[in-house]
């Protein structure tokens, strides 16, 4: 079993859009059960180049594989306390989403007061909420200072019973995300993207930062994420390949941790069983 907790869609027009067909089929190849399809939202950011995705979209997406794809939705700061909150509230309640999914790249810091009625919302409908985190993504206009995982502190202070998120380990600031999840047991970190990073940077980048963050962290607050089909084989072959790990420390990271945050353990929703 395989839940990928970090996974996109790309708006129609995009040359990268894959149909909900493609993308199971990609996650059959990989091994891959189920998998996050977060919502995008980067402020006037997104409006300017149309790559924001509707809550619609979403949903409609998932719903093709309602049994394999789980839909999130977005928040930005700059849409305001009340439009924010309401988004949230239809999304979860009528459309099915399951989570919230924010990039303070574009444009905000975490911490913004603004968004805190955003969490409360979250805390009181039950559902995680996913900050991207470190290395910024290479769209245009997107800030490096706002993705650092410190700025998360105060959220996961203010509101300790929130799951929250920290992608991609945050890396480069691996530690910034230990020191932010040292003493906060609802603090997970996703390891998606992280051999792509190693790529583009040219040194061990994946391995030595799960190593990291299981030694500092455990296995249960670290969570399998692709950031994209083409990155599941690799990091999912990563993880079941790490000698430092137990196979229940495998099963932690690749589905049983996401399971959890993702309230998949309760009632008809269990998760399919190898
Ligand atoms: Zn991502």
């Amino acid at each position: 079993m395989i839940i990928d907790i970090h996974n996109h869609i790309s708006v129609k027009h995009s040359p990268y859009y894959l149909s909900s067909q493609e993308l199971v089929a990609a996650m059959d190849e990989a091994g891959v059960d189920r998998a996050v399809i977060l919502g995008k939202d980067y402020g006037s950011l997104g409006d300017v180049r149309n790559e924001n995705l509707t809550d619609e979209e979403v949903a409609e997406y998932v719903l093709d594989f309602p049994d394999r794809l789980i839909g999130f939705t977005a928040a930005h700061p700059e849409r305001g306390k009340k439009a924010a909150v309401d988004r949230v509230v239809h999304a979860i309640q009528t459309l099915g989403l399951r989570g919230i999914k924010l990039n303070p790249a574009a444009g905000f810091f975490p911490n913004d007061r603004a968004l805190y009625p955003v969490y409360e919302k979250a805390l009181e409908l039950g559902v995680p909420v996913i900050f991207h985190s470190g290395i910024k993504p290479p769209a245009q206009g997107c800030r490096l200072k706002y993705c650092s995982p410190v700025y998360l502190d105060d959220v996961v202070v203010d509101f300790p019973e929130l799951r929250v998120i920290i992608a991609h380990a945050g890396y480069p600031w691996v530690e910034e995300t230990i020191m932010v999840g040292l003493y906060a047991e609802n603090v997970f970190a996703d390891i998606s993207t992280l051999n792509q990073v190693e790529t583009v940077l040219g040194y061990p980048v994946m391995v030595p930062a799960l190593h990291r963050l299981f030694l500092s962290l455990g296995s249960g607050r670290i969570v399998f994420g692709s950031d994209g089909v083409f990155n599941m084989s690799e990091i999912a072959e990563a993880v079941k390949g790490a000698d430092f790990l137990s196979d229940a420390d495998k099963e932690n990271i690749l589905w049983k941790n996401a399971a959890a945050i993702l309230g998949l353990n309760q009632g008809s929703d269990q998760p399919r069983q190898e």
